[in-house]
This record gives structure tokens, C-alpha cells and sequence, in this order.
């Protein structure tokens, strides 16, 4: 499964040359909407198109990384709908979650930058990156199996 998520990622970023999921929407034709949905995030395949709804109140790193959890559905899993509640949602462990968290981590962690800093702890990785521990470990896992 890590495989092939850090496949369809690179084909994703080589093809449209960002790692910016927002970008990566817009080039897609994925309609995207800031507002309050009642959850931090989520994807919805309706009438043939793809939305994906932002809670406009989160910061700029929460966004990202709620972001890409989306676009990751929105590639990977076209036809179902997502709820994103943060906290929660990173425990889940169903196949779809999983493989949405992939793609995120995947998608927002560059190579280089953690390559240019090989003894940082996932703990400092996640702090100079600006996301959560869980993303940063998801990465550095699909690395090492
Ligand atoms: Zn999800």
C-alpha cells in the first residue's frame, strides 16, 4: 500500500510540478470551499464533480495537512465521502484513512528536507515541518518497511 501511494504522489507532483495540495485541487478541476461544514474538512463526490469543504478557522498548517487528507480521498477514493475531525481522525485505522494520510504525508513532506537533517527525532521533524508527529511518523514508516 505505501508504495503504491508514494507512486501515485510522485506521478502527481512530477505531472503538475507542486506539492501544494491547493494547487494540485485547481489543477484537477476539484472545487474546493472555505466555510464552517462542522468538521475541519471534507470530500464529497457530487453530480459527477468533487468538492472538498475547509473549516475556514483552522491555521495555516492545519489547513494543509486537512487539505491534502482530502485531495488524497478525492485521487485515491473518487466515489465516497469523508468527514475529517482532527484528533480523531489520525486514529482511525481503516483502509481509506490510512491510505489518506498516506498520500498526505507523502504529499507534504518533502525528501530533502529530512534528508538534510538525519538525526532529528520525529518530535523535531515535526516542529521545524509544521505538522503533527503522526504524519511525520506515517512518512518515516513507509520508509523503513
Ligand atoms: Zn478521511
Amino acid at each position: 500500500m505505501g508504495n503504491y501511494i508514494k507512486e501515485i504522489v510522485r506521478r502527481y507532483t512530477l505531472k503538475y510540478n507542486t506539492r501544494n495540495p491547493f494547487k494540485l485541487a485547481e489543477l484537477l478541476g476539484i472545487e474546493i470551499q472555505l466555510g464552517t461544514p462542522g468538521c475541519d474538512g471534507c470530500y464529497m463526490f457530487l453530480k459527477n464533480h468533487r468538492y472538498i469543504f475547509l473549516d475556514q478557522n483552522l491555521n495555516g498548517s492545519e489547513l494543509l495537512q486537512v487539505m491534502a487528507h482530502e485531495l488524497g480521498h478525492a485521487i485515491l477514493h473518487k466515489k465516497q465521502n469523508c468527514y475529517f475531525i482532527r484528533n480523531k481522525t489520525f486514529l482511525l485505522n481503516s483502509k481509506t484513512e490510512m491510505e489518506a494520510n498516506l498520500f498526505a504525508a507523502e504529499l507534504l513532506i518533502d525528501n530533502d528536507i529530512i534528508l538534510e537533517h538525519p538525526e532529528y527525532t520525529i518530535c523535531q521533524l515535526s516542529r521545524l515541518l509544521g505538522y503533527e508527529e503522526k504524519l511525520v511518523e506515517l512518512w518515516t514508516q513507509n520508509r523503513t518497511n
